[in-house]
């Protein structure tokens, strides 16, 4: 819940408005002070429509800790700036103001230093992909010397897609833990510490870690957390890094093993006694086999986890309990920049952007998009031709545990590197593909409303293509009466395609059926023509074109094309 406390007309109409429009709010009347101190304990975070300086006399005396503390965010009284007083990023103040500042048209004013530097807040590292801050890390010092350029040293075995770090963080592949006083750490690890890390340090305990579990009936919740906290320490590892628990399917209403992983919060994967009789295991057993079908439960159901095995079986009463370790999944992010304009980028894509440390793509893309790059974030470019070679270079550093986006003009699924990278893709990798505006809607928006009615894309390349599909789909379509776009229909090697197609066009659709012509949409050159078919002069079009051939009914309404609907009649 947002709390809203205003003291002046001007506020009291914002604040107002901000409870009319978002769902999660609630005003709270009357004086400022008491307003706020009745809002304080009861709201995740707070708007004050007052000046910076009424707001921290009035918050200072009820802060006590950030990590409970609402977040706070004022609003001045002319609405022009949304300022994250305090609660940055644990109150969440940083993304209100900036929820704010879009809502009521104001800049939003941030000034915690990660965030205005591009950098990643120590305390939401690797957030998404389930890391845990270990308690007693030094979040404040590790978190200075990185806003400050001093070295900090990343000590991990695995490479994390972690996103972008700045160039003062240096990667240490190694088990090892800094012993040394000297420079601040930060540490990504499952393992248990003989010697505490030498302090500046940031511990974080990533969910890499996989509890295989057998047990009889009846076991009990205790018996088997148990078990399980005395395997982790006989290892060494932490219990922050169990990412799930894992069983045979007999077992998935076994009360207390679902009540151990509700204790530690993981979810619980169970597998078919056939699938874990095919694993083999270090110590199998006979008895095990007659009764559930599998020789092992718990070493099998790690291994069936995809995991490596890092502590065999080890036994209570009723209960069996081993331990493995899960590869990292490195992340791919397929993301579609639009036509051109930055303005048709969207947040989805931004972000995605902004969290890779690595970015592919064609040369002229990965310039446009430079200025949304995080410090620390790679670029690696390979010309027109080389698609698969781009999916590859991508795929490679998500498998090593990279986090990379794959960039193409438009939206990435549409004659781009969506396909070719998801044809090589394994289930290794996570994958996320972020949708973009496509040449042929930004084409449409700058004609009008040409695809108001069923309408299809042809590509008119016939690299890849034989003709005589191209051809086909084309006649299929004008037999259809879809409203067409033609991609890619002319370059200065493929200079006849286009007048054929024309040619068959004009076969099932009247000489002044319109067609746009567009060219460069959303940059800097745009052209946009509309001529009728019969005119349509192929040697006016280019590869930087997308042609948008009417259907039947399209006409022009006050110079702007239209495919109706039929509400019209
Ligand atoms: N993924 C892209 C398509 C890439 S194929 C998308 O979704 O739009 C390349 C073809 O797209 C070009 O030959 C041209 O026909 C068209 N195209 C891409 N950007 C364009 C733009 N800004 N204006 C006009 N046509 C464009």
């Amino acid at each position: 819940m947002i709390g809203l406390v205003a003291a002046t007309a001007n506020g009291r109409r914002r604040a107002a408005h901000l409870a009319e429009v978002w769902e999660d709010t609630r005003l709270y009347d009357g004086k400022p002070r008491e307003a706020l101190a009745a809002a304080w304990n009861k709201c995740d975070a707070l708007v004050l429509f007052l000046a910076t300086g009424a707001a921290v006399r009035l918050v200072a005396p009820l802060l006590e800790d950030k990590r409970r503390d609402p977040g706070v965010v004022c609003v001045d009284d002319a609405g022009r700036f949304a300022v994250a007083l305090c609660g940055g990023h644990e109150g969440g103040a940083n993304a209100l103001a900036e929820r704010v500042a879009e809502t009521l048209g104001a800049a939003p004013v941030i000034t915690t230093a990660s965030d205005s530097l591009g950098m990643p807040a120590l305390d939401s590292l690797g957030e998404s992909l389930g890391f845990e801050v270990e308690e007693g890390s030094d979040l404040a010092a590790v978190g200075a010397a990185l806003v400050s350029g001093e070295e900090v040293r990343l000590f991990s075995e695995q490479r994390w897609p972690v996103g972008p770090l700045p160039e003062n963080v240096v990667p240490v592949r190694t088990p090892a833990v800094p012993e040394e006083p000297g420079g601040s750490s930060i540490l990504i690890t499952d393992r248990l510490f003989d010697v505490p890390p030498a302090k500046p340090a940031v511990v974080y305990r990533p969910p890499s870690l996989v509890a295989g579990v057998g047990c009889s009936r009846g076991a009990s919740a205790g018996e088997i957390l148990g078990l399980l906290d005395s395997a982790l320490d006989e290892a060494g590892l932490s219990r922050k890094s169990i990412a799930a628990l894992a069983s045979i399917d007999v077992k998935s209403d076994e009360a207390g093993l679902l009540e151990a992983a509700n204790a530690i919060d993981v979810p619980l994967r169970f597998y078919p006694a056939g699938e874990l009789a095919a694993v083999e295991v270090p110590n199998p057993s006979l008895v095990v086999a007659g009764a559930v079908g599998t020789p092992s439960v718990a070493e099998a159901a790690v291994l069936a986890s995809g995991a490596e095995l890092v502590l065999e079986k080890r036994k209570s009463r009723n209960a069996t309990v081993a331990i493995g370790r899960l590869p990292v999944r490195g992340r791919l992010a397929l993301v579609g920049l639009g036509p051109g304009e930055d303005a048709l980028i969207p947040p989805l894509a931004r972000e995605a952007l902004a969290a890779s440390e690595l970015v592919v793509g064609l040369g002229q893309y990965v310039e446009r998009i430079r200025h949304l790059l995080r410090p620390g974030t790679r670029v690696h470019t390979l010309p027109l031709g080389d698609e698969v070679a781009r999916a590859e270079k991508a795929l490679a550093e998500a498998r090593a545990g990279g986090s990379v986006a794959l960039v193409s003009s438009g939206d990435v699924g549409v004659y781009a590197m969506g396909s070719p990278a998801l044809e090589l893709a394994r289930e290794d990798i996570e994958v996320v593909v972020v949708p973009g505006v496509t040449a042929a809607q930004a084409a449409a928006s700058l004609l009008g409303s040409p695809l108001g009615h069923d309408h299809c894309s042809v590509s008119l390349s016939d690299l890849l293509t034989p003709w005589e599909v191209i051809e086909n789909r084309v006649r299929a379509a004008a037999l259809g009466d879809f409203v067409v776009s033609l991609y890619n229909p002319r370059s200065k090697g493929r200079d006849w395609q286009l007048g054929k197609v024309r040619e068959i066009l004009l076969e099932h659709r009247p000489p002044d059926t319109p067609v746009g012509v567009v060219k460069n949409a959303y940059r800097e050159e745009q052209e946009v023509v509309v001529v009728d078919l019969a005119s349509l002069r192929p040697e006016d079009v280019d590869m930087l074109t997308v042609v948008v051939v009417g259907n039947s009914q399209t006409r022009l309404v006050a110079g702007r094309m239209v495919t109706p609907r039929g509400y019209l009649g």
